[in-house]
């Protein structure tokens, strides 16, 4: 299994990746359908725009209780997805990260053509949209200025803390990811500054308390404002100005590393000639099929009457979906249902993978 620690490195030349069915999104329904397809005997790869496998569950509400899935009384959506993750494990199911998917055409002989922002392309058999709400993107700064800056001078995410050695660098945001890059950014930056809107943070307490405690002892500052404008003479930062309650000043900048948190967007999907509906993709409830035969849809981006966005739905809908996909997958070929109790490969994998 790839992991978000080390995704899959893609040539944007590379062979298409052959597959029975692609899943995208590897939120909690993604990652189940990649188990639900392994048992029933198809192959699958996983697509996702982000660096790390989870969905909502990791990005929004990772240490929160979750009380509504079979059989497990209480766990945190960290936990849940941990899980999920060792579930899938005897599949071996290749997760590519960091890569969005965009178009999609039908060939001659059925099968889909699937090509991601960053050049991978894919083959499959079937498609099983599991895309929530769309790709997770970051929020970005609304600045005129900004958008000839990215990758330069303005971040939406740290790749190498390297990169920022010796900078003055402002990381901008409250959650929990900016008061974290922000302790890490202090250790390399020349001069680092923590700038949020208000003085509270939508940041564990310990986060919190850390980022206090260097502040105090003189190894990073915090000012409270939001970032107003960015001077860049000839395209390189000099300043950025931050707007307060009463005011403006401005900070020496080399760096802006933007931390606002994460908007979806269904973005490409909504262009893929589907039945769409207030942002949702309409399916038929017998196998959360598409109006496009071959494409299904489950989890949070299912439509349906009385649909509800919920986990267990998701698992429900992937698991009638690939049954209607083996279809495509082997047109020629009759799947015996055999309950996961009495199927003894499936047995044997569980328990290599184990050991
Ligand atoms: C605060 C909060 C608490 C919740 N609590 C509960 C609860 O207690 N119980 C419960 O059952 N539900 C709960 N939910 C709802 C639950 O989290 C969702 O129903 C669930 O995450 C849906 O899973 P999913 O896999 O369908 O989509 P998501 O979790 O949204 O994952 C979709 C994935 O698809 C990826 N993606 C989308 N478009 C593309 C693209 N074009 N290319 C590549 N990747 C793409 C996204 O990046 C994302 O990672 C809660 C939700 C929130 C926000």
């Amino acid at each position: 299994m790839q992991s978000d620690a080390n995704p899959i490195p893609t040539a944007p030349e590379a062979a298409p990746i052959q597959t029975d069915v692609l899943i995208v999104g590897a939120g909690p329904v993604g990652l189940f359908a990649a188990f639900e397809a392994g048992v029933i005997g198809l192959s699958c790869q996983i697509v996702d725009s982000l660096a790390r496998v989870g969905g909502q569950c990791i990005e929004l509400y990772p240490d929160k209780p979750i009380y509504d899935i079979p059989a497990i009384p209480s766990c945190t959506a960290r936990e849940l997805v941990e899980r999920l993750m060792q579930q899938c494990h005897p599949f071996e199911v290749p997760i590519h990260l960091d890569q969005r998917v965009m178009d999609v055409t039908q060939r001659d002989d059925g099968r889909w053509t699937v090509r991601t922002q960053q050049g991978m392309v894919l083959d499959a058999a079937a498609i099983l949209l599991a895309a929530g709400n769309g790709a997770f993107l970051p929020q970005r700064l609304m600045l005129p200025e900004a958008a000839a800056l990215e990758e330069r001078h303005v971040f939406y995410s740290v790749a190498k803390l390297a990169d920022f050695a010796d900078r003055n660098v402002i990381v901008a945001g409250g959650g929990d990811s900016a008061l974290d890059w922000a302790l890490a950014l202090r250790n390399v930056a020349k001069r680092l500054t923590l700038v949020h809107r208000r003085n509270g943070f939508s940041a564990t307490a310990s986060s919190v308390d850390s980022m206090k405690r260097a502040v105090a002892a003189g190894e990073m500052d915090f000012v409270v404002g939001m970032i107003a404008g960015l001077d860049a003479p000839e395209g390189t930062l000099r300043s950025v100005s931050i707007k307060h309650v009463e005011g403006t000043s401005e900070l020496a900048a080399d760096m802006v590393v933007v931390l606002y948190g994460l908007v979806a967007d269904l973005g490409p999907i909504a262009n893929w000639g589907l039945d769409i509906r207030a942002g949702r993709v309409e399916v038929d409830t017998s196998n959360y099929e598409s109006s496009r035969p071959g494409i299904f849809a489950v989890g949070d981006i299912a439509n349906y009457p009385n649909k509800q966005k919920l986990i267990l739905s998701g698992f429900h809908e992937a698991s009638l979906a690939l049954r209607k996909a083996y279809a495509y997958a082997y047109p020629t070929k009759k799947r015996v249902h055999v309950h996961s109790s009495y199927d003894a490969k499936l047995a044997e994998r569980v328990q290599a993978s184990a050991e």
